[in-house]
């Protein structure tokens, strides 16, 4: 079968939650036995979201093959157990960084390089690539950002023209929101049909409505929708907000938005969407009634910042029969003397990721208390690296140890940069990324909790552990549990005398999934209970 195009675009107000209801149609056709991906066209002028600030934009996701994306993937990914990859992200700057490059190559032989047709004509040929692969029946398009913004309308007239062409092969899913206006007890949808308009008014009709609201909207206000808008009543369908994202593809399942969806595409709905896993998942999750407290030590204070491991972490709670509730310690405001407080009452610390030297004191206290107290802690790279710089000042008496990042000059840089790091001075996408392979030591935690020798990660860095400082480590009682095979880097380093100990180099948040969560949050969240 050709495959067939589902664009996803968003009106009224940002937040509404794209991703997620992209990411449930897409569970929802692969459900029923049909191939999908799902991409994310972004409107901003960065080349990729890399070099964003996760306290403005939220976690930077990294996809196997080594791009940096915008956190809608990691949903992606965690429904329906896809491998996204750099094709499966693109944004304004992308686009225009081809067709600068193709200008200048000459490639448009003295014409005019315009927004129409040439810009759009290069998002057109990267929202149909995966498709052509032959590889995919559905390939879900979400549109970043709302409509009416000035940066969406070449992806929106982008996706105009290609409804002209594609005809029955394309249809728009359009997600509004709907309103409570308090003091007059009442749900307002002029702010939907005023959506449904400008995407009129760009000559695109949406075929599929998802009004998102907090409360449950009545059928005759969603039939008044479908009459304002030209949608069909059964393609108006409510979204309200659930205890659990992981609960919407069932919500949408209920209101038949898969069947909806091959309708419109002319297509027989047969057979059912199989989702007997992830109503156990779900049956599982609900049971849960123990609550282990997480604490978080890192730099932003804002849920999307830490996406991915909030998610592995409430994963990981569900396959351990218990409810993760986690709380946020801003690493800058710790001290030796405030230590206590914030982390005697926790089950459980994670050290987080991130870059510069802001709050890497704070976490460098952090892994001393939990280390010395004996508290199940997991470091991820940058917190990795803070265990690794506590261990050398308090344990092996280097009292000047630090990161390269932090101190270039210290004569103990016990994590330093790569060599062929050294000469870099590019910021974007010029880290090591994607996915690498590790071995990991016999009867070692992370040995214990992957269940097998060999394990791929995926990695966001400049800065490594330094091998010349190993036999050192060993000998004090860090062990490096976990060796890249192909250039013996360090992955993970562990402090066996502890109950659960361990800092990892990689981002094991990047691939745990709803049905296939990563073992070593499990493992790490089984050390709680
Ligand atoms: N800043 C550190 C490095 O570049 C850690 C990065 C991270 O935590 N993702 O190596």
């Amino acid at each position: 079968m050709e495959a067939k195009y589902i664009f996803v675009t968003g009106g009224v107000v940002s937040s509404l939650g794209k991703g997620i209801i992209s990411a449930s149609i897409g569970k929802l056709l692969q459900a029923r036995g049909y191939r999908i991906t799902i991409q994310k066209f972004d409107p901003y002028i960065n080349v990729d979201p890399g070099t964003l600030n996760p306290n403005e934009h939220g976690e930077c996701y990294v996809t196997a093959d080594g791009c940096e994306t915008d956190l809608d993937l990691g949903h992606y990914e965690r429904f329906t157990d896809i491998q996204t990859t750099c094709a499966n992200n693109v944004t304004t700057g992308k686009i225009y960084q081809r067709v600068i490059a193709k200008e200048r190559n000459g490639d448009y032989l003295g014409r005019t390089v315009q927004v129409v047709p040439h810009i759009t004509d290069e998002i057109k040929q990267r929202m149909l690539a995966l498709g052509e692969t032959g590889d995919y029946d559905f390939v879900v398009t979400e549109i970043g950002g709302t409509v009416g913004d000035i940066e969406s309308l070449p992806f929106l007239e982008s996706i105009r023209q290609l409804k002209w062409e594609l005809g029955r092969s394309a249809i728009c899913v359009h997600l509004t929101y709907v309103p409570y206006i308090a003091a007059a007890g009442e749900l307002k949808s002029k702010p939907t049909q005023h959506s449904v308009k400008e995407l009129q008014g760009l000559g695109l009709q949406p075929d599929v409505l998802v009004l998102r609201a907090e409360h449950e909207l009545k059928r005759s206000l969603l039939d008044k929708v479908a009459g304002f808008c030209n949608v069909d009543k059964d393609c108006v369908i409510q979204s309200i907000d659930l205890p659990s994202i992981y609960e919407v593809p069932l919500r949408m399942a209920a209101q038949q938005l898969d069947q909806v969806i091959l309708k419109k595409f002319g297509m027989e709905v047969t057979g059912e969407v199989n989702l007997t896993a992830w109503h156990r998942f779900l049956e599982r999750r609900a049971k849960a009634e123990r609550i282990v407290h997480v604490a978080l030590v890192g730099k932003y204070d804002l849920q999307d910042a830490y996406k991915s491991i909030l998610e592995c972490l409430s994963q990981a709670g569900t396959y351990n029969d218990c409810i993760v509730k986690t709380h946020f310690v801003r690493s800058e405001g710790l001290t030796p003397e405030t230590v206590t407080a914030q982390l005697a009452c926790m089950d459980g610390v994670i050290i987080c990721p991130g870059f510069g030297s802001r709050g890497i004191e704070g976490k460098i206290i952090a892994a001393e208390y939990c280390r010395t107290t004996d508290k199940p802690t997991l470091g991820i790279c940058l917190g990795m690296q803070m265990m690794v710089v506590e261990y050398a000042r308090n344990v092996l008496g280097y009292k000047d140890a630090n990161s390269s990042e932090t101190d270039p000059q210290t004569p103990h840089p016990v994590i330093a940069l790569m060599e062929e790091q050294k000469s870099v001075t590019q910021m974007g996408g010029t880290m090591r990324l994607g996915a690498s392979a590790c071995r990991l030591a016999l009867h070692s935690k992370a040995h214990i909790a992957y269940g097998r020798q060999y394990i791929m990660e995926r990695h966001r860095h400049r800065y490594e552990f330094n091998n010349a400082f190993r036999p050192a480590f060993e000998k004090a009682g860090m062990t490096c549990s976990g060796i890249n095979p192909d250039n013996e880097l360090v992955e993970i380093v562990e402090v066996p005398a502890c109950r659960w100990y361990v800092g990892v180099q990689f981002h094991p948040e990047y691939t745990g999934t709803v049905l296939h969560p990563n073992p070593l949050f499990v493992s790490f969240v089984g050390y709680m209970v």
